[in-house]
């Protein structure tokens, strides 16, 4: 069956209290029971970079469901995918940042030749809360003297103002 934007929308299931008491947790795992509304997500994203009318060399995904997003749009991009990951999980010469999480102090980091000088990137995950994420994977481009373009989510709660935070343009697709 094929899917409208407004279909792949309703895919995201809410769990109330997960992972904690108080949090309602966003589910977009359901879109990925739905080849062909993965495909129409990852469409919506393209058209939407395209949209720019700026080069872009790079998409940065957040780890971790930001790898499910990224690497698809960036092969029909035809640009380079690079990985924002916690702390521990990747070899060789790394940029890293120190941002704050609800309970404390957490460390990203990228390797150091994903992103060369001048390089347009556009960061992807599935989900903008506080702001605190995207805003530590921002300056991990601006350490490697890239430009970050756009900010893009599948969803945004508008409600915590994560985008103040940042220095790009946000997108989401829903905002709740
Ligand atoms: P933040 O840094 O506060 O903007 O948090 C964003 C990150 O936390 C994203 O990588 C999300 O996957 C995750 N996250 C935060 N809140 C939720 C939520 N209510 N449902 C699902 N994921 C969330």
């Amino acid at each position: 069956m094929p899917y409208t934007i407004e279909k792949v929308k309703e895919l995201v299931r809410e769990y109330p209290g997960f992972p904690s008491e108080g949090i309602l947790f966003r589910d977009i795992f359901p879109i990925f029971h739905h080849p062909e509304a993965v495909e129409c997500l990852i469409n919506h994203f393209v058209e939407l970079i395209k949209a720019l009318n700026k080069q872009v060399d790079v998409i940065v995904g957040l780890d971790a469901r930001g790898f499910l997003f990224g690497p698809l749009i960036a092969i029909k991009l035809g640009v380079s995918f690079v990985p924002v990951r916690k702390r521990g999980k990747l070899p060789g010469q790394l940029v890293s940042v120190t941002y704050m999480k609800e309970y404390g102090p957490d460390v990203f980091e990228m390797q150091a030749d994903g992103i060369k000088a001048g390089q347009n990137v556009v960061i992807v995950d599935d989900l903008l809360a506080t702001g605190g994420s995207c805003k530590a994977a921002e300056d991990l481009v601006a350490q490697m003297k890239g430009n970050v373009i756009l900010n893009t989510f599948v969803i945004s709660l508008v409600g915590l103002e994560g985008d103040k935070k940042l220095k790009a343009p946000v997108y989401a697709l829903i905002k709740c």
